[in-house]
């Protein structure tokens, strides 16, 4: 019989209903677990254990009553508002903040019957790609600690490789959901923009931001996307009209299906394993009753440019609230341009400075047109190939990333380098579509690969049925895991 910790929300629904266990022995159980590994793994920057536990016995002696999520322990990404609860965005500039509401997320999962368990570590302001940036420290990719897990949602992605929660939330702006999932070996999925509601996200780039899942397997995705996904008035880009079912079509399989491969992939610069994952599984739709086409992608290269104009651009906006008037931390000096500076100073790092100052200058007078504006138009030019492609084609396929993880510290020195694992995602977050990684084999080191699902804006459905579909013949949960033993050793090679 599996560990309480290893059972799909359909499996805990199961146990609850049989009397084999209660919410509170879940909640027990992975608690116990953090305990065990999140020394190593440091996914968690804040962990809610007594809240957690009278909610999981309060929701006992309630009953399921059909809740979709009863008994089901979540973890939230911490630039995600819980009210009264510390949110940081991993940085020193919200040092004390507690927001006076829950976003819509949150209610979401609560009244789904979810227990949020605590709150996992990011790249401050959700800006990286390894979850380095964080002002409390890196978290460490479960399948080995010396790599990272990935960013900026990392710390989310490592806590449910490392078992320590069946889901958690994150947020995509440029790929911040699927790179980590990719990384850590889960699935991760970013909605058609506006289908998640953003009302209690701390912004980044308002026009590319939405919350997602990271799950072990696509139907609980599918369970905790219906949860989360649906118009909201408080956020007003959100979707209006109901969201697609997402659990009724899960198995119908891709017969039929139009699935588009790229073209060119023979100058992709990317790794050979990353290529030999992405062969095998154009090798397995051609071999499936899905109809496969290939098509020529809209400039990968010019929607990576066009992201890191566009998302530092509104991060500079967005971030200028933080001046330490109203929010967190404020150095008190005797003068008001002196308080700017030094709360500004001292409450960012490195990196948030570093896209503030670049999106000022992309959005000053003399250099507006020249950066902003034709990111603008290579925006809509992006939009534009897309649209094409979907006209006929239902999904299109490739890589996540173009490697696997890479070592802590490999690429912290290099914005550049860094910004390029990021080449895949960005362009569903240009265009608004929704896309998922999957987990589909592993490196030469016995390290995660994620492929990549993009669909038409509004097509979630399509994306998780061909998801579950590649998810059973991959096989990757059954072949690989993590070596928890080692996250339980303590070992850390001395860092
Ligand atoms: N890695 C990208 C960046 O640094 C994407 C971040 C995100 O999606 N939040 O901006």
């Amino acid at each position: 019989m599996k560990d309480l910790t290893e059972l799909s929300i359909a499996e805990l629904d199961r146990a609850y209903a049989s009397g084999r266990a209660s919410p509170v022995d879940v909640v027990e159980a992975y608690l116990d677990l953090i305990d065990r590994r999140d020394e190593v793994v440091r996914s968690f920057l804040h962990i809610f254990g007594d809240r957690a536990l009278e909610r999981a016995s309060a929701l006992a002696a309630e009953g399921s009553n059909g809740r979709p999520l009863y008994g089901v322990p979540v973890a939230v990404k911490d630039n995600i508002c819980m009210r009264g609860l510390p949110t940081s965005c991993a940085s020193r500039i919200l040092e004390g903040y507690r927001p006076p509401y829950d976003a819509t997320v949150v209610e979401r999962l609560e009244e789904a019957g979810a227990v949020i368990i605590g709150k996992t570590n990011l790249d401050e302001f959700a800006m990286g790609s390894s979850t380095e940036n964080s002002a409390f420290g890196a978290t460490r990719n479960p399948w080995n600690p010396d790599c990272a897990p990935g960013g900026s949602s990392g710390g989310s992605a490592a806590a449910v490789a490392a078992g320590l929660v069946p889901v958690a939330l994150g947020s995509d702006t440029g790929g911040s959901i699927r790179q980590p999932a990719a990384f850590c070996g889960v699935a991760g999925l970013k909605g058609t923009y506006g289908r998640v509601s953003r009302y209690g996200l701390v912004a980044f780039a308002s026009s590319l931001d939405q919350i997602g899942p990271f799950t072990r397997n696509i139907e609980d995705c599918a369970r905790v996307m219906e949860v989360i996904a649906g118009h909201d008035p408080h956020d007003a880009t959100s979707i209006t009209g109901s969201p697609p079912p997402l659990i009724a079509g899960l198995e119908s399989g891709v017969r039929g299906l139009k699935v588009a491969i790229p073209k060119g992939t023979e100058k992709w610069e990317i790794g050979e394993d990353v290529r030999k994952s992405f062969d095998e599984t154009v090798d397995i739709l051609k071999g499936s009753e899905a109809d496969i086409s290939e098509v020529d992608l809209p400039d990968v290269d010019a929607s990576i440019a066009c992201y890191y104009i566009l998302a530092n651009a509104e991060a500079s906006s967005n971030l200028a609230r933080y001046d330490g008037v109203k929010y967190g931390l404020r150095k008190d000096v005797k003068n008001l341009v002196g308080m700017y500076e030094q709360t500004r100073g001292e409450g960012f790092g490195e990196e948030v400075k570093r896209r503030i100052l670049l999106g000022t200058y992309v959005l000053s007078s003399g250099y507006y047109d020249a950066y902003y504006t034709k990111a603008q138009q290579v925006k809509a030019l992006i939009c534009d190939g897309f649209e094409a492609i979907f006209k006929g084609s239902d999904l299109i396929v490739l890589p996540t990333t173009p490697t696997a993880a890479f070592r802590i510290g490999e690429k912290i020195d290099d914005p550049i380098a860094m910004y390029l694992s990021d080449i895949f995602t960005t362009p569903a977050n240009i265009a608004g579509l929704p896309a998922i990684s999957i987990p589909s084999g592993v490196s030469d080191d016995g390290l995660p690969i994620g492929m990549q699902l993009m669909a038409a804006a509004g097509n979630e459905q399509v994306l998780l049925l061909a998801a579950r579909f590649l998810e059973k013949r991959y096989g990757f949960c059954e072949k690989h895991q993590p070596d928890f033993g080692r996250l339980e050793g303590g070992e850390r090679d001395g860092k």
